[in-house]
């Protein structure tokens, strides 16, 4: 018998249902809840950030543009790549060097 149906193989078709009724539920990244998701900006929008992660609004507004809140500085300190991937990534005219220095992500050289 045929699995093709309408063009599609719907064998395929129903294997993808399973995977997503048994994938979990995308989570916060900040505090792991399964709430609806909102996009973060490691680096935030207002200092050149581009890239986004997602975290739940609660998290999102809790942390809003610091750089020393709780859950950002352990989100950043596990994943020391993404991080670097976002501060390169994100604009230079907006005050980016003056928020890392400023928020303690950086040390200005000593004078
Ligand atoms: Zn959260």
């Amino acid at each position: 018998m045929s699995t093709e149906w309408w063009g599609l193989d719907w064998r395929a078709l129903v294997e993808s249902f399973d995977t997503i009724v048994i994938s979990p539920p995308p989570l916060c990244a900040y505090c792991g809840k399964a709430r609806r998701l909102t996009k973060e900006h490691l680096v935030p929008k207002s200092v050149g950030g581009t890239l986004t992660i997602r975290v739940c609004r609660p998290c999102n507004q809790a942390r809003g543009a610091s750089g020393t809140h709780d859950s950002f500085r352990a989100y950043i300190r596990a994943h020391p790549g993404e991080w670097s991937r976002h501060v390169k990534a994100a604009r230079r005219d907006k005050g980016l060097f003056k928020w890392l220095v400023s928020e303690g992500l950086i040390h200005a050289p000593p004078m």
